[in-house]
């Protein structure tokens, strides 16, 4: 057999945990859910010693989450916002963060209503523009902080001059790579130092399961956020580790069909009448199209239309049979929330205007079922 690390990404996703449980074989990783682990002497450890601080299940995840974004450390989560709430105890009182403004609801709130108390400064700023990122960064910013493509209006960020520009300025430099995932997108091969996913969406990708993930290039920063994760303690439960390790093996198929059924579904979108928008990458006149195809593998399965007026997103909401109108996304199944009112709730509502967040505006996560079923759903919604 080749050397599992010369196999494409597609291979290794499938071989995740195979031939690492030596003593039985098994192929499937087994779930070891002992709390704690008998020492053989004194100053003698297997390895491990109480599972806060590791647990087989979750070592081989992590050490597959670090080698599918082509980082040093991989560490698991209890959820996205375990990762993110980590992440951002590395900072002390005084610093100064750049964050993307097209962002996750979630990661706005515990910034401006947590870490907000313990002193740490957020610019929120438009990250698919250069110049805005450069001229957000002062003397006290520590690091910067971006979320692409953005959400919920899909927003391309150049992801190696940001790079440079990080390089330059010395700030850490952190992306979240949950909407287009290793296998679209490698952001520590352009430069980033960490990449944080919520692993609730296409990482598990059957909407069964909250996890999150932080990956650190070099090892000395995934050894910092060890100690920050085994002090405070956020860590995923080892059943859910193999359950994203067992979702993990079909990442690559299910990225193809999510990023075929998404164009499909934008283009059929583009020529509806009652849409007066489509955000979705993969379109040619999406500002962030070639940008895109430069840095990403694929286009992924979000996408974000606008519809006439508030009252038909509401309608379409109600009408709709195969798509469920629920938060999330990423999973197999095809999901369609209206942002101003959950994911993106938080924001306040002049600040959402201004990012064109309104309410009819709708996003889509495009599962895996047949484009035609997807299409036939929205069509019979939209009337
Ligand atoms: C969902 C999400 C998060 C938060 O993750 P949870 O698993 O819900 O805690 C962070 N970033 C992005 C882009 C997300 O979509």
């Amino acid at each position: 057999m080749k050397q599992k690390s010369m196999l494409t990404l597609e291979s290794r996703l499938v071989q995740l945990g195979v031939g690492r449980d030596e003593r039985t074989g098994a192929i499937s990783f087994p779930v070891y859910p002992s709390a704690t682990y008998r020492h053989p002497a004194v100053g003698e450890s297997t390895g491990f010693d109480y599972t806060r601080s590791g647990n087989p299940t979750r070592q081989i995840l992590e050490e597959g989450l670090a080698e599918l974004e082509g980082g040093r450390r991989g560490l698991a989560f209890s959820s996205g916002m375990a990762a993110l709430t980590t992440l951002f105890l590395h900072f002390s009182a005084g610093d100064h963060l750049v964050v993307s403004e097209d962002l996750y609801g979630g990661t706005y709130r515990v910034l401006d209503q947590i870490f907000a108390k313990l002193g740490l400064s957020v610019t929120y700023v438009d990250t698919t523009s250069n110049a805005a990122v450069a001229q957000a960064v002062t003397g006290s910013t520590r690091a910067l902080l971006v979320e692409t493509p953005g959400n919920p209006l899909l927003g391309v960020a150049d992801l190696s001059a940001l790079a440079d520009l990080c390089r330059e300025r010395k700030l850490l430099y952190i992306v979240d790579n949950t909407f287009l995932t290793p296998v679209l997108q490698r952001p520590l091969a352009l430069g980033a130092d960490i990449v944080i996913h919520s692993a609730t969406k296409y990482l598990s990708g059957h909407n069964d399961l909250c996890a999150g993930a932080l990956v650190a290039r070099d090892a000395e920063m995934g050894e910092r956020l060890y100690f920050l994760q085994n002090s405070t303690g956020a860590i995923l439960p080892p059943s859910d580790c193999w359950l994203l390790m067992r979702s993990l093996k079909t990442l690559a198929l299910r990225m193809e069909r999510h990023c075929d059924n998404a164009l499909q579904v934008a283009r059929w979108l583009k020529q509806q009448p009652q849409v007066t928008a489509v955000y979705y990458p993969g379109l040619e006149d999406h500002p962030g199209y070639a940008l895109s195809q430069e840095q990403a593998s694929g286009f992924g399965g979000m996408l974000s239309f606008r519809v006439k007026d508030p009252q038909l997103a509401r309608k379409m909401l109600k009408n709709l049979r195969l798509i469920s109108f629920a938060e999330s996304l990423g999973g197999v199944e095809s999901l369609m929330t209206l942002p101003a009112v959950q994911t993106h709730g938080d924001i306040p509502v002049e600040e959402r205007e201004r990012l064109g967040i309104c309410e009819s505006l709708l996003r889509l996560s495009v599962g895996i079922e047949s484009a035609g079923d997807i299409i036939a759903d929205l069509e019979q919604a939209l009337k």
